[in-house]
């Protein structure tokens, strides 16, 4: 396996700007991006039983099952790496019975981990409108489209996540706070935990993250 470049999984809660910020890592990076939540959501497109089966975790903001997200991550960050040297990971592990999982032949290089309370959190998701057509975010509050609720690049009237909503997000964050944090603890004696502030800019936070890899 050819391993050259960073492989950094991506934590914070909801909201924090994962998905924001792996985006740019993996251009600056020049190594793929896996969004575990968007590639449950693929599976809940093609309409599979596996799909519906995912969906009904989902939509209540449930984790999937950890055998689920084991075999579905470990592939395609096996694949990344031996494709690509390298890879951003956002959304997996998000449970200690999930690390077990991660594949063991992969030097992980970086865990990086967002802050955020949770009242920025909620406020942030219920702001958050996707693109359903090229999956664009935006949020009506820090990154508004410049026509009223339609997608900057193609004018598709936008969408809120069936998990965006006050209930279900409450719900992402307790099982954050409960299943996931933990882990932090666990990178951080590893030697590769680093901790950005998320309250910032967009363009604030990129630079925080970047000062890392420079
Ligand atoms: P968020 O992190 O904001 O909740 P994501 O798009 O990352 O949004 O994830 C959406 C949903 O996908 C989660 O609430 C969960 O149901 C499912 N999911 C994502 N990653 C995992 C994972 N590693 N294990 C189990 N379920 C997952």
């Amino acid at each position: 396996m050819k391993q050259q470049k960073p492989v950094i999984i991506l934590f914070g809660p909801q909201g924090s700007g994962k998905g924001t910020q792996g985006k740019k890592l993996t251009e600056k990076l020049n190594i793929p991006y896996l969004e575990t939540g968007q590639l449950l959501r693929n599976e809940i497109a093609t309409g599979s039983e596996d799909g519906k089966r995912f969906a009904s975790y989902m939509d209540k903001g449930n984790l999937v099952p950890p055998e689920d997200a084991i075999a579905l991550m470990s592939k395609k960050i096996t694949q990344a790496v031996s494709d690509k040297g390298g890879a951003v990971i956002d959304g997996f592990p998000r449970s200690a019975e999930q690390a077990k999982g991660f594949p063991e032949d992969i030097n992980l290089t970086h865990v990086l981990l967002i802050d955020l309370e949770d009242k920025e959190s909620i406020r942030r998701l219920s702001a958050r409108r996707n693109c359903p057509k090229d999956k664009k975010i935006y949020n009506m509050i820090t990154n508004p489209p410049k026509n009223n609720e339609t997608c900057d690049d193609c004018g598709t009237k936008l969408v809120q996540r069936d998990d965006d909503f006050p209930k279900a997000i409450q719900q992402r964050l307790d099982v954050y706070h409960r299943d996931t944090e933990p882990l932090i603890e666990r990178y951080k004696k590893m030697g590769l935990l680093h901790r950005i502030n998320g309250m910032p800019s967009i363009e604030e936070v990129e630079k925080e993250i970047w000062k890392i890899f420079e």
